[in-house]
């Protein structure tokens, strides 16, 4: 039994007894009762205070059920108190960690609004914390590229390039991604030596290429005259294997240039509806007059009439090297099918064929420059290995993406997936 019932029953015995010697039982157990109930009702009125002020007032002294409580209600805030070191600890660590990132950090709520930002988002945005707590974000970044990308939530976690509002010459790259709820956090890297290193790896290719492309055409020229005019048997073999070899020096140098142009963006897109079925067949046809083409069956599946708008050279060029590599690279008499169909959002163009396939593991790094499986038999086929490259580049200037899909001894398929924003309908004339 409980020290508060023992209490209780002690004082309404002693109450009782008094009250059979003076003869006056009820009145006795009565006011006994009711002294009870008073001092258990101020202690409950001063435990009601205590918990008002913990810190400020002692814990009522009561035994019994009220120690009790007092004893739990301290034990929690101890356990309380001891979760909230912790956190503070966590939180401090976290703030540390974030301050000492060189990426700039922002914390933004649900209206686009500054809820928090580290010391790098000072050096690069210009946010500083806390002087721009609760300001939106777009007053103080400015760049309508980045307005865009705050509007469109279905492009969080996409980067965009811009120049930081602190200063022209820094390039930043932004992201923002979801974060608790409805809020987004900015992240933004400074670029800038990165960006500058990028292009001038660019403009060395191209100024390469530029600079060999006229020393090699007069190579080739010598070259070409000499193999029709000479008669020595030793040179016989020698100047057409120079020819050959010049030649594809000459190809290597047109693709790195067709490759730099796309890269810088030197080449306007040149965007116009086209008839994709004429375009294939066309490709087709081309396939047939090529060296390497023996006897390949080239079939073409079409299961829309729609058409690409699109820079028709670029895309004639990126699907020729499918359609070549396709021919090149399987024996003679192999199944060659070009197909355009749509998809649930936007259209494929896809080349596949059935020939020996490509081992999984080179699928990733087949775009790569100069990355051949055979490098062997690329030269024998007079490849530059630039060719996927290109087609890379082409279409993500349409704002497509490649696919490679490839099993040994069964084929491979190169897809080409179109955003149907670019996919229209059949224009008749
Ligand atoms: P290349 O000029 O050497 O053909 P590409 O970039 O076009 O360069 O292709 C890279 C490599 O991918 C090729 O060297 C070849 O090994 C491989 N490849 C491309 N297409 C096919 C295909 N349809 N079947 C088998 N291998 C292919």
């Amino acid at each position: 039994m409980q020290w508060d019932n023992w209490r209780l029953l002690t004082l309404l015995s002693l109450a009782g007894f008094a009250g059979l010697i003076f003869g006056q039982m009820m009145a006795f157990l009565f006011l006994a009762a009711l002294g009870y109930a008073i001092w258990l009702q101020l202690n409950w009125i001063k435990l009601k205070h205590w918990l008002e002020k913990p810190k400020k007032r002692r814990s009522p002294s009561a035994d019994g059920m009220i120690d009790d409580v007092c004893r739990q209600i301290e034990h929690m805030r101890q356990q309380n108190s001891n979760r909230k070191k912790k956190l503070t600890g966590y939180l401090k660590r976290f703030q540390m960690a974030t301050a000492a990132l060189p990426d700039a950090i922002v914390v933004l709520g649900e209206f686009g609004q500054v809820d928090w930002a580290n010391q790098a988002a000072r050096q690069l945005l210009g946010v500083r914390w806390p002087r721009d707590n609760n300001v939106r974000i777009n007053n103080l970044i400015r760049d309508p590229a980045f307005q865009q990308l705050l509007e469109d939530p279905h492009r969080q976690g996409e980067s965009i390039t811009v120049k930081s509002p602190l200063d022209e010459a820094m390039q930043l790259e932004l992201k923002l991604v979801n974060y608790m709820g409805a809020g987004r956090l900015l992240i933004a890297r400074d670029m800038t030596h990165t960006i500058k290193l990028q292009r001038m790896r660019r403009d060395f290719v191209a100024n390469v290429s530029h600079e060999l492309k006229t020393p090699l055409t007069v190579l080739r020229g010598y070259l070409e005259a000499f193999t029709d005019d000479t008669d020595s048997s030793q040179w016989r073999t020698a100047l057409p294997a120079m020819r050959q070899q010049s030649e594809r020096m000459h190809l290597m140098i047109k693709d790195l240039l067709v490759l730099s142009q796309l890269e810088t963006g030197e080449k306007a897109l040149r965007r116009i509806p086209t008839d994709v079925g004429k375009l294939l067949q066309s490709i087709i046809d081309d396939a047939h007059t090529l060296e390497h083409y023996r006897d390949h069956q080239i079939t073409l599946e079409m299961d829309t009439e729609k058409w690409l708008v699109c820079d028709v050279d670029e895309i004639r060029s990126a699907v020729s090297n499918l359609v070549f590599n396709a021919v090149k690279y399987t024996p003679a008499g192999c199944a060659v099918t070009l197909s355009w169909r749509l998809l649930d959002e936007g259209a494929r163009l896809a080349v596949a064929d059935e020939g020996e396939g490509i081992a999984e593991h080179h699928l990733e790094r087949l775009t790569e420059r100069f990355y051949r499986v055979d490098k062997g038999r690329s030269n024998d086929a007079g490849g530059t290995g630039l060719g996927l490259a290109i087609v890379k580049h082409v279409l993500q200037r349409h704002g497509a993406q490649l696919h490679i899909s490839s099993e040994l001894g069964k084929g491979s398929c190169f897809s080409c997936d179109f955003p149907a924003t670019i996919v229209v309908e059949k224009i008749s004339v």
